[in-house]
């Protein structure tokens, strides 16, 4: 018994997103340049230094982070 994964993925409309990428080799960390307000962001999991790439991610309903925060 197994579940398809290819048939989550095709529900799920998705885009080229900026992304920053972790430079570690050995981490795997990233994060979406929407979330990042820094000129060099650093990783959350191993504290290196992170660069831009792109990356196909299912697309974010638009969310403001000017009404979320209090
Ligand atoms: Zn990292």
């Amino acid at each position: 018994m197994y579940y398809s994964r290819k048939r989550l993925m095709i529900d799920l409309p998705e885009e080229m997103t900026t992304i920053w990428s972790c430079t570690n080799e050995k981490c795997n960390g990233w994060m979406r340049d929407n979330f990042v307000f820094l000129i060099q962001p650093i990783c959350g999991q191993c504290n290196s230094f992170m660069e831009k790439s792109e990356k196909m991610l299912p697309i974010l309903a638009n969310t403001s982070p000017n009404q979320t925060k209090h």
